[in-house]
């Protein structure tokens, strides 16, 4: 017979959606258990910059809709919990900036300034003086300007661990899952999961809704349905690591010419302690079709063309390709928020942002309100002896020496 546990809620896939929507359950009293194929947060998690978007590149876009407001609340949710009096204690979350920085080269400081005339209202964006400017902007080669976005950046790492600690009873490592572990009937309703784990385990999950949020995972249940024509998409980055002797700890997007920031430069430590700058932005966009050695080159060259005062001769190159997983949307756009599809008794859903999980989770939230799932006892004793999913170690520890 059939190792069976029993559950109010399922969640695969354990990134910042999964690990957010674990705690809030568990707060509500549900009884939920994560499954994991991977290391938490090892899938675009722990790549991310870790920016509380406040809603900039929206106005970059010229948008001021629903989207743009909901964006425009996260970094107070955020706030508070990392505060300790939010939705989930995330005190024990360093943040590496209260704000992230906004400047301009010379040649485009007047495009800065009317595009600001708009954003400065909605995003509590500031003008610097000179006197103000991060450190290493107070050098005389530097002829732009700076603003200061009120765009928090936090330690991903240490958040993926705060929401996992607390929970590591109801966290599990299964083996990656393959199509015919999922069976539906003819209606896209799942009625069986089956979980693996190394050696020979085998358990039925019962749930009454399981909640996908495996990132590019959940391209395996959309491949399975019959009826529902959700789609999934990935946008591809090349993303650049710089390891460096350098003491400027930098936040800050660059701005260019288009919607996307030339480059965005977050700060973080490696293991022994040196600077890690990690850019996205533009260079990461356009990057996709570039060797690791190209890609470096490039980035070489537009550290040297905006910070020509400095010497990045001994510093260490990294590259790497992630994709974005979200849903589909019309020529392959960013989606503007979160998402979720309820289909029959599963959630499919991708946040878009790390900064997104907290409305991600109030939305899935009330998606169970509304079907009445009343908390009942779990039965997890088939699953005491499975082993618990490892956090993933931050990307430049795993690429740098
Ligand atoms: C380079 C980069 C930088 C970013 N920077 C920022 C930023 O600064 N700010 C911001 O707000 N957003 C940022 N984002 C976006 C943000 O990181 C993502 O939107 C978010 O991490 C997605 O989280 P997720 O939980 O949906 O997916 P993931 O983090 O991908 O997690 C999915 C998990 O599911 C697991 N999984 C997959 N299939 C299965 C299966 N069948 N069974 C069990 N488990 C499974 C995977 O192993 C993985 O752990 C960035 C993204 C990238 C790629």
């Amino acid at each position: 017979m059939n190792k069976v546990v029993q559950t109010d809620i399922a969640i695969i896939g354990g990134g910042i959606a999964g690990l957010w929507l674990l705690n809030r359950l568990r707060q509500a009293g549900l009884s939920v258990i994560l499954l994991e194929s991977g290391s938490l947060g090892g899938g675009q998690t722990h790549k991310a910059q870790g920016i509380i978007h406040g809603g900039m590149k929206y106005a970059l876009h010229g948008q001021n809709n629903s989207a743009a407001q909901a964006i425009a609340n996260m970094p107070s949710i955020w706030k508070d919990c990392l505060q300790g009096i939010g939705e989930i204690d995330l005190s024990n979350v360093p943040v590496l900036s209260n704000q992230q920085y906004l400047w301009s080269t010379g040649s485009l400081t007047s495009k800065v300034a009317g595009f600001l005339a708009n954003l400065a209202l909605k995003s509590h964006t500031e003008s610097l003086s000179k006197n103000n400017f991060p450190d290493i902007f107070k050098h005389p080669q530097f002829q732009g300007q700076v603003y200061s976005l009120d765009e928090t950046v936090i330690d991903v790492y240490a958040l993926l661990r705060e929401l996992m600690m607390p929970n590591q009873d109801i966290i599990f490592k299964i083996d990656p899952m393959e199509e015919n572990q999922l069976e539906f009937d003819d209606n896209d309703r799942l009625v069986s999961l089956e979980i693996h784990a190394a050696p020979m385990q085998t358990v039925q999950v019962n749930a009454k809704k399981y909640i996908f949020t495996a990132g590019g995972g959940n391209e395996l249940i959309l491949k399975k349905l019959k009826h529902h024509t959700l789609a999934a998409q990935r946008r591809p980055l090349h993303m650049v690591i710089v390891k460096h002797d350098l003491e400027y700890p930098l936040y800050a997007h660059c701005l260019g010419l288009g919607a996307t920031p030339r480059l965005t430069i977050t700060t973080h430590k490696a293991h022994d302690g040196k600077s890690i700058w990690y850019l996205g932005g533009q260079i990461a966009e356009e990057g996709i079709k570039l060797s690791a050695e190209e890609q470096t080159q490039v980035a070489k060259k537009e550290l040297k063309e905006l910070f020509p005062w400095l010497d990045f001769s001994n510093a260490e190159f990294a590259s790497f390709y992630v994709d974005r997983a979200e849903n589909s949307q019309p020529n392959g756009h960013r989606p503007d928020s979160c998402y979720l599809q309820e289909i029959e008794n599963m959630i499919v859903a991708w946040p878009t942002k790390l900064a997104f999980a907290p409305l991600l989770a109030a939305e899935i939230m009330q998606c169970l309100v509304n079907n009445n799932i009343e908390p009942c006892i779990a039965d997890l004793r088939e699953l005491r002896a499975w082993p618990i999913p490892a956090l993933a170690k931050p990307i430049w520890d795993k690429l740098l020496t």
